[in-house]
């Protein structure tokens, strides 16, 4: 029985050698997601830290040009004289875009502007003065006689003018003088109203005329101003429909416009609310009049505005009438200012000779923090402003995440304070994100490499495990195929030595047997020494002109003792063509390959087995070919049977005795005279072996 095959020790060391493995692909994969995992937690610290420093200066930078811009803005306050006209400083502060209305005090605390007629100067109450005409006009509705007492009126001016004075003293408390002009214009006003409602027009337009281009204007004092402001009033509206007076309605349209938001000559401007009523009432007939909103476009675009700044200024002067009344008076300091359920924000700023208190709403102080607009335009991020009671100013209102940077907005604007929020989606996961794909990707190859590397060296030590234990296997049927014929021949000689044979036919059969065993035995060694000389590349052949007849009879003759012991159950044909042409080739390795495929050819036959040597010539070669009625091989087999220890059946019960090593070695001699051996088989049928040679 041939003893070969696994041991449990080889199967040890094999899961030993998987489990290595196994350990070496595993152990660094684990260890390298393992430092991925943790280079994406250090990536996000970074990249988060990174952004933050980023925008945190971006951040104080923004501060910087803000607090510059709003420096400017309250540098520019100064400007002007300290007896510039109050309509100067605010047309200035509006036109600078950011103030959105004034209130302005004198060194002492008092208000100079914004400074109202109503309840102050009644002295222009012209039922009054006139309370004759005034009766006929109004309840007697006599308007021819009314403008008779209007025009009498003008000329009684100085008489009328103690009138007025007696009855501003009673009804006032208060002496008041009437300049002449006064009444003469008023008087003017009240004729001409009457001429209108007798249809008149013509002469009602040439005496309110006179009031409303009076040469007066530009010396006036308020009260005067007032007059001419209602008569230009009044002309527009007796004119108004009336295409002849066209050129007339725009001049007094003109005129009107002229008068509003200035001081004269004389340094007198119009009461802020009168003023303010003029100027509207200006503003609604340019804005209804297309030919006047044509030519004063510009014009009625800028008193829009003023007029915006005036209702404010008005409004928030009757809550903060003094300075005193302002809760904080620290200069050039936005704070929130209160007037009934209104809201603006105030700057308290001291000029030479006063000071003032500029009213700002929300849009402009927006548009004065519009280097955070420009600044955070193109990055991920939004900002929000609050004042410092918490109301939002500037940036986005709505924020759901919390910021992740915030500052405070600058010296002018206390306790107020500016949030940086990310847009959409965190943009620390979109950089984690990316980083993590990076990360993963190389993880993902050098894993891959790992694993390749595993899958080679694994392949390395499977083939390494195969050649040892093929070595091994060699080593046990080399002692195996060894100790076979040497046992049977030491079973022979000791039976011949202690005489157990019947005569001498049996004592020369014995010797015949141990002849043919030790006839195995050396052609098993000469395979060997082969073998092991051809492992060391020691092999020399040494090639001679030899002759392809003589290399098969040898071989023939090597056999031919075994196949003819066979008594008749093996039938050897040996077929050699006439006129071979010689060979350069080894003779002795030739003889040894033709052995061997004539031994295959016996071993692997069965009972009645027939073999043939057929040696012929086949362009310009000369071939050898053996052939059999054996078992035959399966296409598979014959791929690998010249392979060195291949054996197609490796069970240890088979029955042909061999290591693997003849059809190798016989592929080596073969390969070393630069011939070609190879095999048709088919499995149950027989086998042919050819060997090609080139001839001389
Ligand atoms: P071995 O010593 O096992 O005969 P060889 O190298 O001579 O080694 O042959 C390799 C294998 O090829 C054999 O084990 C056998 O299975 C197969 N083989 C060789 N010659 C024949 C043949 N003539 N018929 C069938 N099988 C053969």
């Amino acid at each position: 029985m041939k003893i070969i095959g696994k041991t449990d020790a080889g199967d040890d060391r094999m899961r030993w050698v998987v489990l290595l493995l196994a350990v070496a692909v595993i152990l660094p994969t684990v260890c390298l997601l393992w430092f991925m995992s943790q280079a994406v937690k250090n990536e996000r610290l970074v990249v988060r830290q990174k952004l933050v420093t980023l925008y945190q200066d971006k951040l104080s930078e923004t501060v910087r040009e803000t607090d510059g811009r709003w420096s400017e803005n309250c540098r520019f306050l100064d400007t002007g004289t300290p007896t510039t006209h109050p309509y100067e400083k605010l047309i200035s502060a509006v036109d600078k875009n950011c103030f959105d209305g004034m209130i302005i005090y004198d060194s002492t605390g008092k208000r100079i502007y914004p400074l109202l007629a109503t309840g102050q100067d009644s002295i222009t109450e012209p039922s009054k003065i006139f309370s004759e005409a005034w009766e006929m006009e109004f309840i007697q509705k006599d308007y021819l006689l009314a403008a008779r007492l209007y025009e009498l009126n003008a000329q009684r001016g100085a008489e009328l003018i103690q009138i007025a004075a007696r009855i501003g003293e009673k009804l006032y408390g208060q002496k008041t003088e009437f300049s002449p002009d006064y009444i003469q214009l008023a008087a003017l006003i009240g004729k001409s109203r009457c001429m209108a409602k007798l249809e008149m027009t013509d002469e009602a337009v040439k005496t309110c005329k006179q009031v409303a281009f009076s040469s007066l204007e530009e010396t006036a004092d308020s009260p005067l101003l007032v007059l001419i402001g209602d008569a230009r009033l009044l002309l527009m509206n007796f004119i108004q429909s009336n295409k002849k007076y066209n050129d007339l309605y725009k001049e007094t349209f003109n005129k009107l416009l002229t008068m509003v938001f200035v001081s004269n000559q004389a340094g007198f401007s119009l009461p802020t609310d009168h003023n303010l009523f003029l100027a509207q009432k200006a503003l609604e007939i340019g804005n209804k009049t297309s030919f006047l909103r044509n030519a004063f476009s510009a014009k009625l675009e800028h008193i829009h505005k003023l007029i915006t700044a005036e209702a404010n200024s008005i409004r928030y002067s009757e809550y903060y009438p003094t300075i005193d009344a302002i809760p904080s008076r620290q200069t050039d300091r936005l704070q929130l200012l209160q007037a009934g359920k209104e809201t603006l924000y105030g700057l308290y700023h001291k000029i030479k000779g006063g000071s003032l208190l500029v009213l700002l709403t929300k849009n402009s102080i927006a548009s004065a923090l519009v280097n955070y607009k420009e600044n955070f335009k193109d990055s991920d991020v939004v900002y929000k402003i609050i004042d410092d009671s918490g109301r939002f100013v500037a940036g986005i209102e709505e924020s759901s995440s919390k910021p992740f940077v915030d500052t405070l907005v600058g010296k002018h604007f206390p306790g107020w304070k500016v949030e940086l929020y990310f847009k959409g989606w965190d943009v620390f996961e979109k950089a984690e994100r990316k980083q993590t794909a990076v990360y993963t990707w190389t993880g993902v190859l050098v894993i891959v490499f790992i694993l390749a590397a595993g899958g080679l060296a694994g392949q390395a030590v499977n083939k390494q495990i195969k050649i040892n234990k093929l070595k091994n296997d060699f080593i046990a049927t080399v002692s195996h195929e060894l100790k076979t014929p040497l046992a049977s021949m030491r079973v022979l000689v000791d039976t011949l030595l202690e005489g157990n044979y019947k005569d001498q036919q049996q004592v020369r059969e014995y010797l015949e047997l141990t002849s043919r065993e030790n006839q195995r035995l050396s052609r098993l060694i000469d395979n060997f020494l082969t073998f092991s000389r051809m492992e060391r590349n020691k092999q020399a052949f040494e090639m001679i002109e030899s002759s392809p007849l003589a290399i098969a009879r040898a071989a023939a003759e090597a056999v031919k003792t075994k196949f003819d012991n066979e008594q008749g159950r093996c039938k050897f044909d040996i077929n050699i063509s006439e006129n071979l042409p010689p060979v350069k080739a080894d003779r002795d390795a030739m003889v040894t390959v033709l052995v061997n495929l004539l031994d295959n050819a016996y071993k692997y036959s069965y009972e009645n087995k027939k073999i043939e040597l057929k040696v012929f010539s086949k362009d310009g070669k000369v071939c050898f070919q053996v052939s059999d009625n054996g078992t035959g091989m399966s296409y598979r087999a014959t791929k690998k049977i010249f392979n060195r220890f291949y054996q197609v059946d490796r069970r240890l019960s088979r029955r042909a005795e061999g290591c693997g090593l003849g059809l190798s070695i016989a592929k080596f001699i073969v390969d070393a005279h630069k011939g070609s051996i190879f095999v048709e088989s088919k499995p149950g049928e027989g086998s042919t072996f050819t060997v090609c040679l080139n001839s001389v």
